[in-house]
C-alpha cells in the first residue's frame, strides 16, 4: 500500500485518498473484480489509474463520452503518465500514432469507446499485449434499469472474458440497487468485490427559495460569483434563450445550450465554457452529461427539475474540485404542474415511478429541516447529521428570529417619506444618514427619517430589507427597481402587526468572513488564473486540467516560495511542478514583494533566505513580546500596521523558537463556532501543527487558514509545543 500512496503525492499531488478509494485499489491490485459506486466527483478515476501504474501491463478505461475521453487523458499527460485514446473523433494519422504507442507497450492506459472495443482489430492488438485491467466507466449503460443504456455495453462482458487474466473494475455514480444488481450480474462481479460510498457532497451548499421575481433573483444570485463558472438549467428551450437573451443584454458572458440548435453549435458553446472562454452556460437538462470540469462553481435551477435524481445530478456537477459550490432551485408551486403535465402523458410502472421521483422532489424543497436528509434518504441511505451547516435551513436554524418591529417601522416610512420611487440602497443611505450626492440632490437630510438607522451596517439593512420584500411588506417595481408599501406595510407602521425576523451578525471587523469560504488572496489569485488560462490555451487545454481552482486557491492562501512548499499544495505533483512551478513561483515570489507580504518564516524564498531573515528576526520577537506584556492583537496589528496574518505569523515563530506565549486573547480571534474550533483542534492532534495544508484539506477547506492559524497557536500554546 505504501507504493499507492507515494504515487498518490508523487504523480497526484495529493495526500490522502478520499472516500472507498484505498479499499477500491487494494482489491483491484488483488486482481478481485470490482464495482465502484462513488458520486460524481467523488474520485472514481484514481481507482483504475493508479493500478494502472503499477501493474506490468496495460489498463483499457471504457468510456462512453468522447469528450470525457480525451480530457481524462489529456488531464494524464499533464500529470506525466503515458495514456492515449482511440475513438472514431480521431484524425486517421493520430489514430495510427497511438496505435503505434500501444503496439510497442508503451501506454499504460488505453482509453477506448465501447463500439471502438468491439472492433476485431482492436481485440487482435489489444491479445498482442498484456491487459491488466478492464475498467468501464459509466457502467450502469449496461443496465436498461439506468438512465443511459447502451446496447454495446452489454456486449463488453463477452470481450473482456477473452482476458481471463485481468481485473475489471466497473464505476458508475448511479446507485440504485436495481443498477447494482445489473452490472454485477452481467459482468459477474461478486457481492464482495461492491463498493458503494456515501451519497452526501458535503461541499455543495444547497438552497431553496420561492421563485417571485426570477430574473431578479437570477440576477442577484449570479452578481456573487463574477468570473467563476456556472450553470443555469431551465425547464424549456425556450425559456433557455430568452434568459440567454436578457443576461447577454446586461453583459454577462453566457452561451445557451440546448438540443433546438446544431450540433456544432452546441459542441462549440460546451468546448468555451470548459476552457473559461465563457463564463456561464443557460441549458436545459441536456447539458452536463460528459464534461468533467472540475471549477463550477454554481448551480442555478430556473425552474423544477424533472426529478430529485435529475437534480442530485446536475447539482452534483458543480464543485468536483471538492471546493464549496451553491445551488440555488427556484421554486414555484406552477412549475409542478408542468411536470404533472408531463408525467401523465406516462403510462404503468414509468408514471408511477415518476410521481414518486417528483414527490420526494416536493420534500426536498418543501422541508423545513435539512435538506440533505430528503435528499439522502431517496438514495436508500440515512442522513444523520443534526445540522449540515450547508443548507439554508441549518442556517437558517442557527439564528433564531427576534422582533424586528421598530427596525420595518424605520424602514418603511423612510420608503413613505421619499415618495415610494426609490430602491432599497438610496432608503438605506437616507436611514444611516449618509452624505452622499443622491440622499443631498433630493433634500432627503431634512426628512425625519434621516440618520434614525444608523444602529445597523449598510450589509444588515440590506439583509433586512430582503426581509421585509419577502414578507411582503414592499413590492419592487420590477422595471426601476422602486419600492413601494403594500396593505400589510401600513399596518406594521400603525403598530397593528408585528414583524419577525433576523438581524445579521455584523462582521468582527479583524477576523475572516464566512468559515465555508476559504480564505485567500482574491488578487493573487485572479493574476495566477489569468496565467493558467494563457498556459492552458497554449497547450490547447481547458484550465482546470493545468491547475484546479482548489490548488490556486491554496497558492494563494500560502504563498509558496520554494519546490517544497509548492509541492505541499493540493494537486501538485512532480510533473505539474516541472511543467509550471517555476512559472507560477516567479509570480508569487514578485507579487509578494510588490506588496511587502511578510512570509511565515518557514517559507522564506530559497535565493536569500539569510538576507530575508536577518532584519525580521528582531521583529517577531518584539511582537511576541508585546503581545506577552498584555498589548492585544488588534492594538499591535494598529501600531504596526500590520495584518492580522503577519502577526500571526511572527507569534508563531516566536513560539516555535522555544519562546512561552501567554494564551490570552487567542482563541477569542477565531470566527469560529466553539464545535468547530475543537473539531479543528483536534486534528492537529493527528495531523500535527507543521503544516497547515493536511488540516485545511482534510476540512474541506471549511476553515479558512487564518483561523488555522489562530487555532494552531492556541493548540501549541496549550500542549507546550
Ligand atoms: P469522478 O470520476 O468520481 O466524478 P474524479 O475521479 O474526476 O471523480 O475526481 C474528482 C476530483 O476529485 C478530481 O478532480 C480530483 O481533483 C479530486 N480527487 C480525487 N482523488 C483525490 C484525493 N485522493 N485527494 C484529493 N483530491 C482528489
Ligand atoms: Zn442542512
Amino acid at each position: 500500500m505504501n507504493k499507492t500512496k507515494s504515487l498518490l503525492k508523487s504523480v497526484f499531488g495529493y495526500d490522502s485518498f478520499i472516500s472507498l478509494q484505498e479499499s477500491i485499489i487494494e482489491n483491484v491490485l488483488a486482481k478481485k473484480d470490482s464495482l465502484a459506486v462513488m458520486p460524481t466527483g467523488g474520485g472514481k478515476s484514481l481507482c483504475y489509474q493508479i493500478p494502472a501504474l503499477i501493474f506490468k501491463g496495460m489498463t483499457v478505461v471504457v468510456s462512453p463520452l468522447i469528450s470525457l475521453m480525451k480530457d481524462q487523458v489529456e488531464q494524464l499527460v499533464q500529470t506525466g503518465v503515458a495514456a492515449v485514446y482511440l475513438n472514431s473523433s480521431l484524425p486517421s494519422d493520430e489514430y495510427h500514432r497511438n496505435t503505434v504507442r500501444v503496439k510497442e507497450k508503451a501506454v499504460k492506459l488505453l482509453y477506448l469507446a465501447p463500439e471502438t472495443l468491439l472492433k476485431a482489430n482492436i481485440i487482435e492488438m489489444l491479445s498482442s499485449v498484456q491487459v491488466d485491467c478492464f475498467a468501464i466507466d459509466e457502467a450502469h449503460c449496461i443496465s436498461q434499469w439506468g438512465h443511459d443504456f447502451r446496447p454495446e455495453y452489454r456486449q463488453l462482458a463477452k470481450i473482456r472474458s477473452g482476458f481471463p487474466e485481468s481485473v475489471c473494475i466497473a464505476l458508475t455514480a448511479t446507485a440504485t440497487p436495481r443498477v447494482r444488481l445489473d452490472i454485477k450480474s452481467n459482468l459477474g462481479i461478486d457481492s464482495s468485490g461492491e463498493f458503494v460510498a456515501g451519497f452526501d457532497r458535503e461541499n455543495l451548499f444547497v438552497q431553496v427559495v420561492p421563485k417571485k421575481d426570477p430574473l431578479n433573483q437570477t440576477v442577484q444570485f449570479i452578481q456573487k460569483f463574477p468570473n467563476q463558472s456556472g450553470i443555469i438549467y431551465c425547464f424549456s428551450r425556450r425559456q433557455v434563450d430568452d434568459l440567454n437573451t436578457y443576461l447577454t443584454r446586461l453583459g454577462y458572458s453566457i452561451k445557451p445550450y440546448h438540443a433546438g440548435l446544431s450540433e456544432s453549435e452546441r459542441n462549440q458553446n460546451q468546448e468555451m465554457f470548459i476552457r473559461d472562454d465563457v463564463q456561464i452556460i443557460v441549458a436545459t437538462i441536456a447539458f452536463g452529461m460528459g464534461i468533467d470540469k472540475e471549477n463550477i462553481r454554481f448551480v442555478l435551477h430556473y425552474d423544477l427539475p424533472q426529478t430529485i435524481e435529475s437534480y442530485y445530478q446536475e447539482i452534483g456537477r458543480s464543485g468536483r474540485d471538492g471546493l464549496r459550490s451553491d445551488c440555488l432551485l427556484l421554486f414555484a408551486y406552477g412549475d409542478i404542474q408542468k411536470i404533472k403535465y408531463f408525467i401523465n402523458k406516462k403510462e404503468g410502472q414509468e408514471k408511477r415511478v415518476a410521481s414518486i421521483h417528483l414527490n420526494s422532489l416536493l420534500r426536498f424543497a418543501e422541508t423545513d429541516e435539512c435538506r440533505r436528509i430528503p435528499l439522502i434518504n431517496h438514495f436508500g441511505e440515512k442522513y444523520s447529521k443534526n445540522n449540515c451547516g450547508m443548507c439554508d435551513n441549518c442556517l437558517a436554524d442557527a439564528k433564531t428570529k427576534i422582533d424586528i418591529t421598530i427596525y420595518a417601522q424605520k424602514f418603511l416610512s423612510c420608503v413613505k417619506r421619499t415618495g415610494e420611487i426609490f430602491g432599497a440602497i438610496h432608503i438605506i443611505d437616507v436611514l444611516r444618514g449618509s452624505e452622499g450626492k443622491k440622499v443631498f440632490n433630493f433634500g432627503h437630510q431634512h426628512l425625519s427619517t434621516y440618520g434614525i438607522g444608523t444602529d445597523f451596517s449598510k450589509r444588515q439593512w440590506v439583509h433586512l430589507s430582503r426581509q421585509f420584500i419577502n414578507k411582503e411588506l414592499l413590492v419592487q417595481d420590477t422595471e426601476f427597481g422602486g419600492l413601494k408599501l403594500t396593505e400589510k406595510a401600513w399596518a406594521v407602521l400603525k403598530g397593528k402587526e408585528t414583524v419577525m425576523g433576523r438581524v445579521e451578525k455584523e462582521e468582527k471587523k479583524y477576523v475572516v468572513k464566512k468559515i465555508v469560504d476559504p480564505d485567500y488572496d482574491h488578487n493573487l489569485f485572479e493574476i495566477l488564473r489569468k496565467k493558467r488560462k494563457e498556459l492552458a490555451d497554449l497547450s490547447k487545454v481547458p484550465p482546470y486540467i493545468v491547475f484546479s481552482d482548489k490548488t490556486l486557491v491554496e497558492m494563494a492562501a500560502r504563498y509558496p516560495q520554494n519546490r517544497n512548499d509548492f509541492m505541499d499544495i493540493h494537486g501538485v505533483g512532480i510533473a505539474k511542478y516541472e511543467n509550471y512551478g517555476r512559472i507560477f513561483l516567479d509570480i508569487i515570489q514578485s507579487y509578494c514583494s510588490q506588496h511587502q507580504i511578510e512570509l511565515p518564516a518557514e517559507s522564506m524564498p530559497e535565493e536569500d533566505l539569510s538576507a530575508y531573515r536577518a532584519p525580521k528576526k528582531l521583529r517577531h520577537i518584539v511582537i511576541g513580546d508585546a503581545f506577552n506584556s498584555g498589548i492585544s492583537i488588534r492594538e499591535i496589528m494598529e501600531e504596526y500596521n500590520i495584518k492580522i496574518d503577519t502577526v500571526l505569523n511572527h507569534l508563531y515563530r516566536y513560539l516555535q523558537e522555544g519562546r512561552p506565549l501567554k494564551s490570552k486573547g487567542i482563541l477569542s480571534l477565531s470566527s469560529l463556532s466553539d464545535k468547530e474550533n475543537a473539531i479543528a483542534l483536534e486534528l492537529f492532534d493527528s495531523l500535527g501543527t507543521e503544516h497547515l495544508g493536511p488540516v485545511f484539506r482534510e476540512l474541506n477547506g471549511r476553515i479558512g487558514y487564518d483561523d488555522l492559524k489562530i487555532l494552531r497557536l492556541h493548540y501549541m500554546i496549550n500542549n507546550q509545543l
